[in-house]
C-alpha cells in the first residue's frame, strides 16, 4: 500500500491528507452538498466510503440513530464482499475476525423416526477457485466500522452524521438547469433530546435508508412482490449443546417442512439461530413480533430434536418479518415529483429489493448496488464525467436486483417443502451446489453500455468476461521483486484500471506495448487512470530501466515517480495461461467497482481512447 506520497508525516501513514472539503470540514450537515445519502447501512456506508475519495465535493451521510451500529442483522459475508472490502483496505482485518466457512450441513428427518433429525450430508459452500478469499461469518457491524474508518482516513475526512432521520424530498422542475435540485427536510435530535428542523439543497440523494425507506416512499414508489412475510426467530446465543455440528453452517429442516438456519459465529463461542416462525400475511395484526423468545428458543429445541440447545446468554435477538419485493423504480427519473433526463434521487440496498435470510443476500447485494453508485456519483459530481452515466445504475443493479430475487424464492420454496415432498433425496443439495456462484454474485454481468463494451475481442483475454467481476491472480512485482495478487494492488480511490498484457518481446525491446505505451504517455491522466503492465517474462529477469514511462507516473506534491506498476509472471503460476491471454497481448480495463469494462488490443489505441473519452470526456 502507498502512502507519504506528498511528503513524510510522522502521524498514522493511512491517514491521507485533508484535502479539499476535508480541509476544515463542517461538524454540522451544511445547507448545500453535493450529494446527501441517507442511511448508514452497508448500502449507504460503502457508498459513501467511495465518495470519501472525491475531495472536490460535498457528500454527507445522515443517519436517524444517534450513535455507531453497535448489534445487528446481517452476518453472512460472502468471498466477493471480501474482495470489495479489499479496495478500502479491510479485507486482512475482516478475515482476521471473521468465522471462515468452506461447507453448508444439510440435516433432515430420520426416515427411521422422522421425529429426529439426522445429517444427510455436507455440500461445498462455492467451489475452491472462484476467489482466493473465503466465504465468512462476521457481524455486518465490523463491515461498517472498516468503511468508517476508511472514510475518515479519506482526505475529506467523512464521519457519519447521527441523528438526523429523513422525512421528505422535493425536485425542482427544472432539475436538469439547476445545480442543486433536490430540496431535502430532516429531524435533527441534539443531544439534549431536542429536535429541530433542518433543510438541505443537493444535487444528488441516495436512499439507504432500508426496507421502509422514506425516500423511496417519497418518490412515489413502492416494494411489490409477495403479499406474505415469512418470519424467523433470530438470536445470537452462548448456549450448551449437543448438537455436533455447532461450528458448521448448516440448515436444519424438521419432520413438519421447519427449518433451522444455524450460522456459527466469530470468536469461536457465539452462534446464530434463524428459527423458522411460518408464514405472516402482509396485513396481519404483527403479533409474530411478540413472539416470545422463551417460544423461540423451544421451537429451535423441537426441530433439533433429539439435540439440545441450553441458552446460557442472548447477546441479540429480533423477529426479523421479510419477503421477496422489489422497488417500481431504482431512481427518480419516472417519479411523478420528477422531470429531469437524468436521475438526481437514487434508491440503494434493502430500499429497493428484499430478500429471504435463507441466501444471505441482503447485505452482500446492498453492498455492491453502493459500491456501484458511489464512483460514478464522485466522478459526474466532481465535473470528471457526463451525467448519463448516472443512467448505468438502474439499468445495472435492476436487472441483478430482479434475478437475485427470483433465485431467491426458489430456493426458499425448495427450503420450505416437508422432506417427504421433494423430488429426490438430494434435490435441496443439489440447488444449493448448483446455484452457488450466481448466489454469491460471480454470475452477475454487466450489458454493453457506455461503460461496458461489446465483447469483440474477448478473445483477447478470454479470463476476463466482459462485464464480469476482475478475478485477481498472483504476479511478480518487478521494482522490489515482491510476489502479490494483481487485484489486490487496486485501492477504491475511483479511478479506472487498465491492465496492460505485454506482446511477447522482451521488456525494451521494440513491441506492441512499446508503441501503446508512447501513446498513452501524457494522454491518460493518471488520476482518473491507473495503468499496469503485466510481461510475459518472468518478474526477475528485467528491471524498471526496461519500463516505459507510461507506466512510471510522478505523484504527490513531491513530483515523485510511482514504481510499482509494472509486473512479470511466476514460474508455474503464469497469469496469460490462468487468464488465458493472447501472447500478442491485450489491454483489459478495469471499472472502479472491479467489473471488466472492455477488452482492447494493444494497437487499437483509438478504440481505447474513445472509450475512455466517453467516460472522462476532459482527459
Ligand atoms: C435479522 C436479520 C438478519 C439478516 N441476515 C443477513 C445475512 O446473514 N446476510 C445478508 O446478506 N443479509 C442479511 N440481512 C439483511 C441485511 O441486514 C440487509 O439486507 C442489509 O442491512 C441492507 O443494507 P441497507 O444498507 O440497504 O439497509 P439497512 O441495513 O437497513 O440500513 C438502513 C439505515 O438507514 C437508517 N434509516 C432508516 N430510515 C431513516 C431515515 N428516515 N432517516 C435517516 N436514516 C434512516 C437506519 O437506521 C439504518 O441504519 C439480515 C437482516 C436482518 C434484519
Amino acid at each position: 500500500m502507498q502512502f507519504h506520497v506528498s511528503g513524510y508525516s510522522t502521524k498514522d501513514p493511512l491517514t491521507l491528507p485533508a484535502e479539499g472539503t476535508g480541509v476544515d470540514r463542517p461538524d454540522d450537515v451544511p445547507e448545500q452538498v453535493d450529494v446527501l445519502i441517507v442511511g448508514a447501512g452497508p448500502a449507504g456506508t460503502i457508498a459513501a466510503a467511495q465518495l470519501s475519495r472525491f475531495p472536490g465535493i460535498t457528500t454527507r451521510l445522515v443517519e436517524r440513530r444517534g450513535h455507531r451500529l453497535e448489534l445487528a442483522n446481517a452476518d453472512g459475508v460472502h468471498s466477493r464482499t471480501v474482495e470489495t472490502m479489499a479496495t478500502f483496505g479491510a479485507a486482512h482485518q475482516i478475515l482476521a475476525e471473521a468465522h471462515e466457512i468452506t461447507d453448508m450441513a444439510f440435516w433432515k428427518p430420520d426416515p427411521k423416526n422422522p421425529s429426529e433429525i439426522i445429517r444427510d450430508n455436507s455440500t461445498r459452500e462455492l467451489p475452491q477457485d472462484i476467489s482466493e478469499f473465503p466465504q465468512v461469518l462476521l457481524t455486518q457491524v465490523r463491515l461498517i466500522d472498516h468503511l468508517n474508518r476508511f472514510m475518515k482516513n479519506a482526505p475529506t475526512r467523512m464521519e457519519p452524521d447521527y441523528g438526523y432521520e429523513f422525512n421528505d424530498l422535493q425536485i425542482s422542475e427544472n432539475s436538469d438547469a439547476e445545480d442543486y435540485p433536490v430540496t431535502v427536510q430532516l429531524t435533527r435530535t441534539l443531544e439534549s433530546g431536542e429536535t429541530e428542523d433542518v433543510t438541505v439543497r443537493a444535487k444528488y440523494v441516495i436512499g439507504a435508508d432500508g426496507a421502509r425507506s422514506k425516500v423511496r416512499k417519497s418518490l412515489g414508489y413502492r416494494l411489490r412482490g409477495d403479499q406474505a412475510n415469512h418470519a424467523w426467530g433470530v438470536m445470537d446465543i452462548y448456549a450448551d449443546t449437543d448438537f455436533p455440528d455447532v461450528r458448521k453452517k448448516c440448515t436444519i429442516k424438521s419432520e413438519t417442512g421447519r427449518t433451522i438456519l444455524l450460522i456459527p459465529r466469530e470468536g469461536g463461542y457465539l452462534f446464530r439461530l434463524y428459527v423458522d416462525l411460518g408464514e405472516v400475511a402482509e396485513d396481519s395484526d404483527k403479533s409474530v413480533r411478540d413472539t416470545p423468545l422463551e417460544e423461540v428458543i423451544k421451537t429451535a429445541n423441537d426441530i433439533l430434536s433429539p439435540y439440545t440447545v441450553t441458552v446460557k446468554d442472548v447477546v441479540w435477538n429480533s423477529i426479523y418479518e421479510v419477503g421477496h419485493r422489489l422497488a417500481d423504480h431504482f431512481d427518480d427519473r419516472v417519479s411523478e415529483k420528477s422531470s429531469g433526463e437524468h436521475p438526481r434521487v437514487f434508491i440503494v440496498g434493502d430500499a429497493c429489493h428484499t430478500h429471504s435470510a435463507k441466501a444471505g443476500q441482503g447485505m452482500n447485494v446492498s453492498i455492491q448496488d453502493g459500491f456501484n453508485l458511489g464512483w460514478k456519483l464522485g466522478h459526474v459530481a466532481s465535473g470528471n464525467s457526463p451525467r448519463e452515466l448516472l443512467n448505468t445504475y438502474s439499468e445495472e443493479r435492476e436487472e441483478i436486483a430482479r434475478r437475485l430475487i427470483e433465485f431467491d424464492k426458489e430456493w426458499s420454496t425448495l427450503m420450505a417443502k416437508p422432506a417427504n415432498q421433494l423430488g429426490s433425496a438430494t434435490e435441496v443439495e443439489e440447488f444449493y451446489q448448483s446455484t452457488a456462484e450466481f448466489n454469491a454474485g460471480y454470475m452477475t454481468q454487466y450489458e454493453p453500455s457506455m461503460i461496458t463494451t461489446e465483447a469483440t475481442h474477448q478473445k483477447l483475454a478470454g479470463g476476463y468476461p466482459i462485464g464480469r467481476r476482475f478475478k485477481s491472480a498472483r504476479v511478480g512485482r518487478v521494482c522490489d521483486l515482491v510476489e502479490l495478487h494483481l487485484g489486490h494492488q487496486a485501492t477504491s480511490d475511483g479511478r479506472v484500471r487498465l491492465y496492460v498484457f505485454a506482446d511477447s518481446p522482451a521488456p525494451g525491446e521494440d513491441s506492441a506495448v512499446k508503441d501503446w505505451a508512447g501513446w498513452a504517455e501524457g494522454k491518460l491522466d493518471p488520476t482518473l487512470i491507473d495503468a499496469k503492465v503485466i510481461y510475459q517474462q518472468p518478474y526477475t529477469e528485467f528491471d524498471m530501466l526496461d519500463v516505459p514511462a507510461a507506466f512510471k507516473p510522478r505523484v504527490g506534491h513531491l513530483d515523485l515517480v510511482d514504481l510499482e506498476n509494472a509486473f512479470g509472471v511466476l514460474e508455474g503460476e503464469n497469469i496469460f495461461e490462468q487468464r488465458e491471454i493472447s501472447r500478442d497481448g491485450a489491454v483489459v480495463v478495469v471499472r472502479p467497482d472491479q467489473y471488466v469494462a472492455g477488452v482492447f488490443p494493444l494497437t487499437d489505441t483509438e478504440g481505447l481512447g474513445d472509450f475512455l473519452g466517453g467516460i472522462f470526456p476532459n482527459m
